[in-house]
């Protein structure tokens, strides 16, 4: 019961003109952190998770908790299934419980992304789930696909209108100059062309690759129609590091409930910078 799906919160964002931020979350530690600030400063949330994280931690065991997690802090949670591609897979993980799901056929050609997007839709909608999918492609890596910088395409405003239309989708992902990952020289956003997508589409529109992009730039896409923000290297990496500072400076620590709290806390610390970025704390 509070597994839900991110159109009302996606829409509510749209209509007051905030986003709300999903955080990659990956094992038990991940998801409390995102849990309890999100609670704490009262913000909408998606818990995103890529198949590889569904793989590691396992479908039942990550739906429980972040079932568990919803409950305990009474917030309605939404757990997403982040650039998922295969059918088969979308659907065994939408019948386990999840209520949000994207579809990626965003490197396929536009005529056979919108027939694999639709086929997810038709069915996803039946039970109440929605459905992002992504139209342009993000350089960088995400899971084992990685994208040359060079292959990269932005989206095209005409095209998103009609694959928004053709598809039925609830949230579209946009390429205008980001990418996932680590960015290696200064990332530049394609405003005005988030602009154009932004009157063209009514859908609420995704940016994915925020790591790395300044709080006013991603502000200033939440002003261009952005209303869901993807976050994901930035807190792997605030993780990693406070651990190995901590590792290193006691080599001879063994147990996870110490070595553990440092990433813990140095991902909070993202986890409640990014809920002010997207100005969502009190919205529920
Ligand atoms: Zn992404």
């Amino acid at each position: 019961m509070y597994l839900i799906s991110s159109h009302e919160m996606l829409k509510d964002a749209q209509r007051n003109g905030y986003a709300v931020p999903a955080f990659n979350i990956h094992n038990l530690e991940t998801v409390q952190v995102v849990v309890e600030t999100a609670a704490a400063l009262r913000s909408p949330v998606i818990l995103a998770g890529t198949p590889g994280t569904y793989k590691h931690a396992g479908v039942d065991y990550l739906i429980s908790i972040c079932q568990s997690a919803a409950k305990k802090h009474q917030l309605p949670l939404v757990m997403h299934l982040d650039h998922h591609e295969d059918w088969e897979d979308i659907q065994s993980k939408v019948n386990a419980g999840i209520r949000s799901a994207m579809i990626d056929a965003s490197h396929y050609p536009f005529d056979e992304n919108i027939a694999r997007v639709k086929r997810v839709v038709e069915y996803c909608h039946k039970l109440g789930v929605s459905v992002e999918a992504e139209l342009g492609l993000l350089g960088g890596q995400e899971d084992d696909l990685v994208i040359d910088e060079k292959d990269a395409q932005l989206t095209d405003p005409a095209s998103a209108r009609e694959f928004a239309e053709r598809t039925g989708i609830d949230s579209l992902a946009v390429a205008i100059g980001t990418a996932h990952g680590l960015y290696k020289s200064e990332p530049k956003l394609d405003f005005e062309r988030l602009k154009a997508i932004h009157e063209c589409v009514d859908v609420p529109l995704v940016l994915h690759g925020a790591s790395g992009i300044s709080d006013e730039d991603v502000q200033h896409c939440i002003g261009l129609g952005v209303c869901k923000v993807n976050v994901a290297t930035e807190l792997k990496i605030a993780f990693s590091d406070a651990m190995k500072g901590y590792l290193g400076s006691h080599p001879d620590a063994s147990d996870p409930r110490q070595y553990l709290v440092p990433g813990m806390n140095a991902m909070r610390h993202i986890v409640e910078k990014k809920i002010q970025m997207c100005g969502s704390a009190n919205r529920i």
